[in-house]
C-alpha cells in the first residue's frame, strides 16, 4: 500500500513540532508566531525538485490538483477534455467541475490511453488530454506527446497512482505541460489527504496558485487582508499539518518504490507466465511496483483465479471485479455528463474482465511472497 504502511515516530514529531512552534497550521502569513516554520512551502520545494519540475503548488487532494490545474490551463464550458475509459472517477470528475466534458477512450495493454483512440477522438473542441498512469506504470507518453503536439492539445498528467514513477528516464508528472499527484490514505505518500501539481510553466503555476487560493496574488508588499486578485478562485489549500507529514512521507518514497519495486520482481519472477500474460509497460523499469497484473484467456478464467485466490488469503486489487469506480462503462451516475459513445469501451471492458491485479506492498517477506506465488500458480 505504500507510505501509510511506514507512518510513525517521525510523522509524529513532525505534527507535533508544527503544533509545539506556533501551532500555525495555514500555508500563508502569521509570519511571526509561526517561527520561520512554512511546511507547506517546503515540502513543494523539495517535490518540485524530486520530480524535476521548476514549480510545485500542494493542495488539498489529488481530485483538487486535477481540478485546479484544468482551470489553470483555462479549460471551462465548450471544451473537450479526452482522459481513459480505466481511473478512478475523479479523472472525468475534474473535467466536469471545470464546465468542460469528458471524453473517454479505450485503454492499450497497458492498461492505460490507447493513442490511436486518442487521435481518432479527437476534435475541434480538443483542449486538453489526460492521460492516466494506472497502478504505478507509465502511460505511452511518447506517442501521446507526439501526437497532441501535432494538434496543438495541452497534455496534463494524472500521476495520481504514479508518485515517483517514471517514464524513460524522467518522473512521471513532470513530461506533460503539467502534472498532477494524491496523497489519499492509498497513495504511494499519503498526507491523510492531499494532492501537488507541478509544471515548468510560470504563468500556469501562478494561475493554480492563485485559484487555490480564492484568487489571492499573493503579494508580499501587502498585508493578506488586502491582497489582490484578478478572477475567481476557491479554497483547495493544504494545511500544515499534511505540509510536515508529506516532507517526511517524501523523504520515505525513495524506500517505498525500492521496496515495492523490489518484492514485485520476486514475485513475478515466480509466476508462470507461460499460463499468464503480463501486463504490457512502456517503461517496465520505471513502473513504481504498485501492482502485479496479469491477463488470462477470458473473463470465465478470470473469475475463477481471483475466486481460487481469495479462498488462499489473496486479495485482488480493483481487476477484475471491483471496477465500479474504476471503469467508464459503470459510471450511470454522470452518463449525461460524458460525450455520448457508440462503443461503450467494449475494448477496455474485455481487458479489465480478464485482468488480475496482485497489490504489492512495502512489507512483505520472502515466505509470504512465495506463498503468494504458489497460490497464483495452484490457480493457474
Ligand atoms: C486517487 C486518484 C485521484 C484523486 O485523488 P484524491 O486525493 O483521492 O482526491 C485522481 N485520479 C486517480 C487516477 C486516482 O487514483
Amino acid at each position: 500500500m505504500g507510505g501509510s504502511e511506514l507512518i510513525g515516530k517521525e510523522e509524529k514529531e513532525a505534527l507535533c513540532e508544527v503544533i509545539d512552534r506556533g501551532a500555525v497550521l495555514l500555508r500563508y502569513g502569521f509570519d511571526s508566531q509561526r517561527k520561520s516554520i512554512f511546511r507547506v512551502r517546503e515540502f513543494e520545494e523539495k517535490f518540485a525538485s524530486y520530480a524535476g519540475s521548476k514549480y510545485a503548488l500542494a493542495v488539498s487532494s489529488g481530485s483538487a490538483s486535477l481540478h485546479a490545474a484544468l482551470k489553470a490551463m483555462g479549460v471551462g464550458p465548450g471544451d473537450e477534455v479526452i482522459t481513459q475509459a480505466f481511473t478512478f472517477v475523479a479523472s472525468a470528475e475534474a473535467v466536469i467541475e471545470a464546465g468542460a466534458t469528458p471524453v473517454i477512450c479505450d485503454v492499450d495493454k497497458s492498461l492505460n490511453l490507447d493513442p490511436e483512440d486518442f487521435r481518432q477522438k479527437i476534435t475541434g473542441k480538443t483542449k486538453a488530454v489526460m492521460p492516466v498512469h494506472m497502478l504505478g506504470a507509465a502511460a505511452d507518453l511518447d506517442e501521446i506527446t507526439r501526437i497532441a503536439g501535432e494538434r496543438g492539445i495541452a497534455v496534463l498528467e494524472d500521476s495520481c497512482q504514479a508518485c515517483g514513477s517514471a517514464y524513460k528516464g524522467r518522473k512521471t508528472g513532470s513530461l506533460g505541460l503539467m502534472g498532477c499527484f494524491s496523497f489519499d490514505y492509498v497513495k504511494t505518500i499519503t498526507t491523510g489527504e492531499g494532492g501537488m501539481i507541478v509544471t515548468d510553466d510560470e504563468n500556469l503555476y501562478k494561475k493554480a496558485s492563485e485559484y487555490h487560493d480564492h484568487g489571492h496574488e499573493h503579494r508580499t508588499d501587502i498585508p493578506r487582508g488586502m491582497d489582490t486578485r484578478t478572477f475567481p478562485g476557491f479554497n483547495f489549500r493544504m494545511s500544515e499539518l499534511a505540509g510536515a507529514l508529506g516532507l517526511v512521507q517524501l523523504g520515505r518514497l525513495e524506500r517505498v518504490l525500492a521496496d515495492q519495486r523490489k518484492n514485485k520482481k520476486l514475485l513475478k519472477s515466480k509466476i508462470d507466465g507461460n499460463k499468464a500474460e503480463f501486463r504490457l509497460h512502456h517503461d517496465e523499469a520505471g513502473d513504481g511496483g504498485d501492482t502485479l497484473i496479469f491477463f488470462l484467456e477470458n473473463c470465465v478464467t478470470a473469475a475463477r483465479v481471483e475466486k481460487s485466490l481469495s479462498e488462499n488469503g489473496i486479495p485482488t486489487k480493483i481487476l477484475p471485479s471491483a471496477l465500479d469506480w474504476h471503469f467508464a462503462g459503470r459510471w450511470k451516475h454522470m452518463r449525461d455528463l460524458i460525450k455520448p459513445e457508440n462503443g461503450e469501451w467494449k475494448k477496455t471492458e474485455e481487458l479489465l474482465n480478464r485482468a488480475i491485479a496482485i497489490p504489492i506492498s512495502v512489507n512483505m517477506e520472502e515466505d509470504l511472497i512465495q506463498s503468494m506465488a504458489d497460490a497464483v500458480n495452484g490457480a493457474l
